[in-house]
Formats: structure tokens, sequence, C-alpha cells
């Protein structure tokens, strides 16, 4: 990396009003090809939607023109971020200039480099102190931001960042927070302790951040998110992110953001009739597996993937071309002359997968593309309006496939307000729908091949396979159609036709039912009941309790059983086991302001 160039600004807040900013959508235009996108004004930059596939283009050539120090442009690139996304445009320079930021976005939008970009450019490194605060709802939003702060600081020299929430050691958090940081990432009850205890100073702090902020409410952490607040210096920086905004969360922003800018991702409705839009939901890790089942269960054909980074095009290009499959990668990394060869020969079908980004693949128009994968969620409906917008080409139909995350899930209603239709849930297809797709491949290929004349400089061996048939059926007593099964299986040789079933997993559970029955595969003698010292007196809903115990202990909320409502108290089913140290700190973790004292009532 190169020494980080710094360039930093006071906090200059201004005051006169300022329009609404909104990334919208725009609709595909006659040929399929989209049109640009911000409707808003000058602050958004312009050059952030040029295409940047020109070879002398650098690929981050898209977020040069925000005024970030070099080092943050540079750890851009390693991330192969190509451009801003919508909210990125959007919210970088408003943030740059200081002022306080309302953004109405959920994950998946690219959000958290929306606010970490600006902030981090920001930040003065000869100060040990907290610069910026980040609050987030859960543990792992918590550590995925502060993971996304370190990437976004990777070449710049001196800059630390720390995750503080429920269940890891405090008194190493303590010693961190010694040594100096100035940022800091964290759930609200962990972090309340820490300014509580005063080993987190926020006299120094610049920004606050809330990160779903409408999740906070859900979870029960508003009280302490206003506590935050009140006790931060009046000259500070707040952006507020939320994907919707109920009265509450408004009235925060009216007390404590001064004169924000807004964000919205508007959306419009598009004609993808033509096209089947389906879902699956699946976790990260899963994705590369499902995907070469999606594409073995979908048969021949032109197929695009659409992936957000360079390194994931090219990781998935690496997995399918391991697997035999004619792939290609379009990326901003893909010089010009080399994107318009690979454009042809998918066209010609000598490539059959393309594996591409939004910008590489913009006003892509491909005939037989047949099947659109959405392998990493698009940021926003816009984006997923194009990527689908390359399949159903000159009416013909189309298909197109979205993965998500459990976190995604609520990306997939604004997807679909904006093409006004369903995106239907899906399985991965199972083992039996990929080999009916071989059977039926088979079958195909072998009428074709009947149906083609053997090729001149292959007739005089063509014929002397005949006379081997011949000569076979003369003297063995095999019927027409056993010989035809040996030449099949001679030709398929050792390698299996079918997939090998696997041991049938335990079946899934449903999604309805009591808590405690849907957890996966998780049988309720497998659980135990626990009191807690809260209930309806104190205003307690059932999320707050999985929030606050999936954050101390770690667990996945799906993993915390059935919950029931007391007036002074509550039950909760955990699983059986539960170590004693999370016991004890789950005893002291305040929910609606209240310790919980978590005590064991007996097996659930
Ligand atoms: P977020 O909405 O902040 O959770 O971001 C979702 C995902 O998008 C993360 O994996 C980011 O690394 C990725 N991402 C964010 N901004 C960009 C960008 N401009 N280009 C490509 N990927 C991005």
């Amino acid at each position: 990396c190169r020494p980080e160039s710094k360039d930093f600004q006071a906090n200059p807040r201004r005051l006169t009003p300022f329009p609404v900013i909104q990334a919208q959508q725009s609709p595909l235009s006659e040929d399929g090809a989209l049109t640009a996108v911000p409707d808003s004004n000058e602050l958004v930059n312009s050059s952030s939607e040029v295409e940047s596939t020109d070879e002398s283009s650098k690929a981050v050539s898209g977020f040069a023109g925000f005024g970030l120090p070099d080092s943050l442009l540079e750890a851009l690139e390693r991330c192969g971020y190509e451009q801003p996304s919508p909210i990125q445009a959007a919210s970088i320079p408003e943030l740059m200039l200081g002022r306080d930021l309302l953004g109405q976005a959920q994950t998946g939008t690219g959000k958290t480099a929306a606010f970490a970009l600006p902030l981090l450019a920001r930040i003065d490194l000869e100060a040990r102190l907290p610069q910026v605060l980040v609050l987030a709802p859960t543990r792992e939003l918590a550590i995925q931001v502060s993971e996304a702060f370190q990437r976004y600081a990777s070449c710049t020299k001196g800059l630390h960042v720390l995750a503080l929430y429920g269940g890891s050691d405090f008194r190493d958090q303590i010693q961190k927070l010694r040594r100096g940081v100035q940022v800091v990432v964290g759930t609200p009850g962990r972090v309340m302790d820490h300014m509580r205890q005063g080993t987190l100073d926020v006299s120094g702090l610049q920004a606050l951040v809330l990160d779903e902020a409408d999740e906070m409410l859900r979870m029960g952490f508003i009280d302490d998110v206003q506590w935050v607040l009140e006790q931060l210096p009046t000259q500070r920086q707040v952006v507020l992110f939320s994907a919707t905004m109920p009265p509450e969360i408004k009235r925060i922003c009216q007390q404590h953001l001064q004169d924000p800018a807004e964000v919205i991702i508007r959306t419009q409705k598009s004609d993808a009739t033509r096209i089947r839009q389906r879902h699956i939901l699946l976790p990260h890790h899963q994705k590369l597996g499902a995907l070469l089942r999606v594409l073995e269960a979908h048969g021949p054909g032109g197929v695009i993937i659409f992936a957000r980074t360079k390194a994931v095009t090219v990781t998935v290009a690496e997995a399918l071309d391991a697997e035999g499959m004619a792939c290609a990668v379009l990326n901003g990394d893909v010089p010009q002359s080399l994107r318009e060869r690979t454009i042809e020969r998918l066209k010609q079908g000598k490539v059959d997968v393309l594996v591409a980004t939004d910008v590489a693949a913009r006003g892509l128009d491909v005939e037989r593309i047949g099947l659109v994968i959405n392998y990493d969620a698009p940021f926003d409906s816009e984006a997923y309006v194009h990527r689908i917008g390359r399949t159903g080409r000159a009416g013909r139909e189309g298909d197109a496939i979205l993965f998500l995350s459990h976190r995604e899930r609520r990306l997939l209603h604004s997807l679909e307000r904006a093409v006004g239709s369903q995106i239907e849930a899906m399985e991965v297809p199972s083992d039996a729908e990929i080999n009916q797709q071989r059977l039926d491949n088979l079958q195909q290929q072998l009428n074709d091949l009947l149906e083609q004349p053997v090729p001149e400089d292959r007739q005089q061996e063509v014929a002397l396979m005949e006379e081997i048939i011949q000569r076979l059926s003369r003297e063995s007593s095999a019927t027409p159609e056993q010989l035809a099964l040996a030449a099949l299986r001679l030709a398929q040789g050792d390698q299996p036709l079918l997939v090998v079933p696997q041991p049938q997993q335990a079946p899934r559970q449903g999604r309805q039912g009591e808590r405690g029955e849907r957890r996966q595969g998780r049988t309720p003698s497998s659980m135990e009941r626990f009191r807690v010292e809260v209930g309806w007196r104190d205003r307690i809903k059932p999320g707050h309790l999985v929030g606050a115990i999936a954050n101390e202990t770690g667990l996945d909320g799906r993993q915390i059983g059935k919950i029931t409502i007391f007036d002074d108290h509550s039950t909760v089913d955990l699983p059986q086991g539960m170590p004693p140290q999370l016991m004890q700190s789950l005893q002291r973790v305040r929910v609606m302001q209240k310790e919980l004292q978590i005590s064991r009532v007996a097996p659930a």
C-alpha cells in the first residue's frame, strides 16, 4: 500500500436545506438496455455511472470522484469493487461534507461501505481515541461491519477497528480499547457497559452510525440507543440506516439528526412478465454447491451468472471450469477486445456460461440466454431488473433465479414490488431432478446424433464399427436393444451417469408452529426451559429476548425455542447443555433496562 494521503476536513455542518436524494429506478428501455440511473442532482457523482470496461480505465474509477484518500481507493481496488452502488453514490458525497444522513436501505445494498468509506476518510490517525461508533442490532452484524471497516482500512496504516459485543471476553475488550482504536462497532448492550464503566471514551467521537435501526427497535434496544445518543458530544455527525421507518425511528431522527440528507432507493415497475423469477434461500457457504445443481438441472443453453466482485466472478468460473463447463468471465479487468470476443463466443454457443459483474454485463444482448442466476444478490431493484433483462430476449421465455441469504430476505419484497410480480421460492434441485435432466440430455444427444450425417473424415471408421455390430448380432443372441445398451455403457465408462444418492438428511422443519418446534432438527426434548425476570409489565416482546440472548451467547436466533411471556417474568427454551460461563454472562444482560437474572426451570 502507498502511504496514506491525509486530507481531513473539520466537521462542517451545512445549515442550508438539502434536497432529498433519490437513486431512482429506471425501467428497461425498448432495446432492453438500461437508461441512466439517478434522477437526482449534482451531488451524485455522474462518473459513477460510466461503464469502466475500457482497458485504460482503472477498475475503481467509479469511486475516484468522491475525494477519498488513495489508501481507501487502493483497498477498494483490492476488494474488487468496480463502481459505487446507488446508495453509495448518493451517500458518500453527503457524508464527506460532514452532514447527518438518514438512509432507507437494507442489507445487501452496499450501505456499509456507503458510511464506512467517508467516515474512514475523515479519521485523524494521530489521535488514538474512538472517533467513529457504529451500533448494530446483532453480534453477527457488528462483526460483519467491523470486518468491512477493516477491509476498507487495510491500506491505511495506524487505523484500528474494534468490535464490541456480548459473549466475548470483557477484559480483552478493555485491553484493546486501552491500546487505542479509532473505530468501534458494537451491539448496544455491550457498548453501554463499556461507556458506563468509563472504558469506552466517547469524548472525541465525531460520528455515530445506527445501522439497521428498525431491527434495534424490534429487538428492544431503542432505549439503549437513546441513552448512547444522549452521552455523545453535541458536535457529532449522526448516520441512521433503516429498511423501514416506524414512528419510533422517525422520532429519533427528529430528535438527534440535524438537517439530515435523505437517501431513498425508489423503485418503479418494469415489464418482466416473460421471465419466470424464483429465489432460493440458503447460507453463504452453500452457494457454490447450489449453483452447480441449478446449472445441471437447467440443462443446456446460455446462462449468465451475476456476482458482485471480480474476485467472485473468478472463483465461480474456476469452479465451473473444474466441472467441465464451457464458461467465461466478464468483469472490469477484461479488456474491451477480449470482452467482445467473449460475447461473440457466447452467441455462437462456444461458451455456455458467462460469469459477470453488473458493470461488465451492462446492455448485453444475447438471445440464447435462457437463465440468469443472481449468485450474489443485486444492490437494489434497478440492478435486479437490469440483470434479469439479460434473459427473455427477442420475445423468448426466460428464467431468473436469485440466491439470497436469510439476512437478505427483506430485499425480496422490494424486488417484488419493483417487478410487480412474485419471485417464487424454490429449493436447490434434488438428486432426482438432476438425474432426470441427465437422462433427458442423454436421450437428446442420441437423437441429435441419429439425425446428423456422419462427417466425411469419420465415414470409414463408422463403416468398420457398423461391421462389428453386424457381426455381433449374427454371432450372439443379443437383441438390437441389448447391443445399443452395451454401446452406451461403453461410452459412459466407469463414471456413473446418475448422481449417487447421499444418505438422507434429517427432514427440514416447516416454518409454521411455535418457536420451539421450528428449530432446525432440534426436538423439544433436547431443549431446557429457563426463567428470566422480565415480563409484560416491562413491555417485553419475544424478539427482545431472542435478540439479547443471541447477542450474548452467539446462538443462532433459530436455536432459541419457545418463549412465553408472563406478567413479571418469562420462560425461554434453550438448547440443553448451555455452558455455565454463558449462563453467568446472561445473568447481567439487560433487556428493557432490566437484568435477565436467568435461572433453569426444567427440561422443555
Ligand atoms: P452491505 O449492504 O453493506 O451488507 O453489502 C453487501 C455486499 O456487497 C458486501 O459483501 C460488500 O462487500 C459488497 N459491496 C459493497 N459495495 C460494493 C461495490 N461497490 N461493488 C461490489 N461489491 C460491493
